[in-house]
């Protein structure tokens, strides 16, 4: 993108202080050179990008008022998140203070260890002014804390210097709500990958970490995933790349942006310099490394190949889409396909993640309620508003629809020989409705577009499988879909270890259900979600985490034993007749031990 020239005045300029760092206060100011004549609307929104849930950032403002030309003017409140200055001639300045104490990828948080903001949560958008060009002036805090911090943000710097405070400039709202900024004294290393550079920025204290292995799994990573969807030009589609990670002592969580991702992880995670040097990732780095590679397959598959309705998306409401299964799942399925194309981690790793996934979507009987459409429609509401009863009522689309991928992913390798796969799909979709998305922003891609261009890529006709994995409830057929590459798909789930089929939770008395499955042993004993579990045959359950797998050891599937359990301060006794552990049990590999198999590369035919 080109640099808008600093000499031009503004159109909208905001500056954010980290006033006040124990207190999690940020100033903001937005200056409007050309305010509405009939009064500006300010609004802040009430989403953010890749989270559905409304969350209502503006309940954060603390403060707020207006001024033009040194004189106060009358600032009307609209609704939650909005407000009209009184018409003025000149130039408008509204100052506010927010409140930034949410340690999430999604929000704004500011301590004495760091600053983060999404723009979402401090920049009032200037309703009508959306299109223009937008400038921040980023300040340091004046706590002696902050004299050596610095800042991160794959925003454009204007005035600023590279990690420096200073200004920066945005081409529109929508590009500057989509940058978010880390400041703080940060580890900070850098790479090249196909020539773009990236930085891994990590707040948070981190003893001996291995940065030198992140760089080079990250480099891997971003290098297979540029020349995935440009195989011909490894042209990425941004002039730069910040993955910006909050490290603490628990915690999961990413957000995808333009250039740039917002992580947070569990510091045990991440690389550490005792650990051995070669191998396969650990469980726990394997599991950052498959963060990253999701949010970087986002990229290309969401913030620019993206539903229509988000093309622009409406910061003030739900912006509903049945596609989410192809945004969220399709990048779930390719982030672990990544990891192995990337030589990260090898075969037989990539199916014991993909057996877990599997295992994961058969459990709970929502799986059979809810289609993944009608889940990425709901998401506002049920997915990302989980409670109890959630495995009994609906679908992930991130699970089911990883498993939709891989299942139309092993019919087209099948039916067309393997000539054709899901990649070239990908493919089709990023050249027709992503690659071009900025500067002008696109149009997006409808469900309808999406089931043509299926059909087309592939030759076949697809639309009786839409029917019955997207917008039916059926099961996948995956070990059928599997056989013809060679691999086993071996489901033992029946005969696995007794199991009361139900969540458990640490609980002072005992141990507390969370989620209690529909058909499982607990449910059919009368058992409830938060009924707090205190003793089994007569022997205490008590420990942390519980000993309520060693009392169940000493018994077999379809044994009898007397449950006491606490509902509310009712002590209650069930007869419980004991099942498999529906955790564990499916197992995928290869039919021939030792061959590879077909299924993960990229057909060689294209
Ligand atoms: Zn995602």
């Amino acid at each position: 993108m080109k640099k808008p020239s600093q000499k031009k005045q503004p159109a909208i300029q905001y500056t954010i202080v980290p006033r006040d760092l124990a207190g999690h206060l940020f100033d903001v100011t937005v200056t409007v050179a050309a305010p509405d004549p009939e009064g500006q609307e300010f609004a802040l929104p009430a989403w953010i990008p890749g989270s559905y849930m409304i969350r209502e950032f503006a309940r954060n403002i603390v403060r707020i008022r207006a001024e033009s030309g040194g004189a106060e003017v009358a600032l009307a409140k609209l609704d939650k998140h909005s407000w009209r200055a009184a018409p003025v001639a000149g130039p408008l300045t509204l100052h506010y203070e927010v409140y930034a104490w949410d340690l999430s990828v999604r929000a704004a948080h500011l301590d004495q260890t760091h600053g983060f903001f999404n723009g979402t949560s401090v920049f009032l958008r200037v309703v009508g002014q959306e299109a223009m060009a937008h400038q921040v002036d980023i300040q340091r805090p004046a706590d002696p804390a902050a004299r050596t911090w610095r800042v991160a943000t794959a925003m454009p710097e204007l005035g600023a210097k590279r990690y420096g405070f200073g200004t920066y400039a945005a081409a529109s709202y929508d590009e500057l709500i989509d940058h978010p900024v880390e400041m703080g004294d940060f580890e900070l290393a850098s790479f090249k990958a196909h020539g773009i550079p990236h930085d891994i920025v990590i707040t948070g204290r981190v003893p001996n970490l291995d940065m030198a292995r992140l760089q080079a799994d990250l480099k891997a990573i971003c290098e297979t995933q540029i020349a995935f969807f440009e195989p011909r030009s490894r042209r990425a589609p941004m002039d730069r790349y910040v993955f910006m990670t909050m490290a603490v002592g628990d915690g999961y969580g990413g957000l995808e942006h333009r250039a740039s991702t917002a992580l947070i992880c569990a510091r045990a995670d991440l690389p550490g310099t005792a650990a051995p040097k070669s191998g396969e990732p650990n469980e726990g780095y394997l599991r950052f490394l498959g963060l990253c590679s999701h949010e970087y397959f986002h990229t290309w598959n969401v913030k620019r190949i993206k539903p229509s309705v988000f093309a622009p998306y409406d910061l003030q409401v739900e912006n509903y889409t049945p596609l989410l299964w192809l945004f969220e799942g399709f990048t779930s399925y390719y982030d672990d396909l990544m990891l192995v194309r990337s030589g990260i981690i090898g075969e037989a790793t990539y199916f014991k993640l993909l057996a877990k996934t599997i295992g994961g979507v058969l459990r709970g009987s929502g799986r059979t309620k809810q289609s993944v459409a009608d889940s990425s429609f709901d998401a506002w509401s049920k997915y990302y508003r989980q409670d109890e009863n959630s495995p009994n009522a609906i679908i992930s689309y991130y699970a089911k629809g990883s498993l939709i991928a891989l299942a139309f992913d092993l019919t087209i390798r099948a039916k067309t020989n393997g000539a054709k796969s899901l990649d070239d799909v990908m493919l089709a979709l990023w050249e027709r409705y992503g690659r071009d998305f900025y500067p002008g922003v696109g149009r997006g891609v409808t469900e309808a577009e999406v089931e043509a261009l299926f059909d087309e890529v592939s030759g076949l006709k697809l639309k009786n499988l839409f029917e019955r994995w997207v917008r039916g409830t059926e099961d996948l057929p995956l070990a059928k879909l599997y056989a013809p590459l060679g691999v086993k798909l071996v489901d033992e789930r029946k005969s696995g270890k007794p199991s009361l089929d139900a969540g458990l939770a640490r609980d002072p008395l005992g141990a507390k259900l969370t989620q209690v499955h529909e058909g499982g042993a607990a449910h059919l004993a009368g058992l409830s979600a938060h009924d707090v579990v205190i003793a089994i045959d007569g022997l205490r359950v008590s420990g942390m985490p519980s000993n309520v797998d060693a009392l169940l050891g000493r018994y077999r599937v379809g044994d009898t034993v007397t449950v006491h359990a606490f509902r509310r301060d009712e002590l209650m006794a069930f007869e419980l007749v004991l099942q498999g552990d529906k955790t564990a049990g499916i197992t995928l590999a290869p039919a021939v031990a030792g061959k590879k198999s077909a299924a993960i590369k990229r057909p060689s035919a294209v």
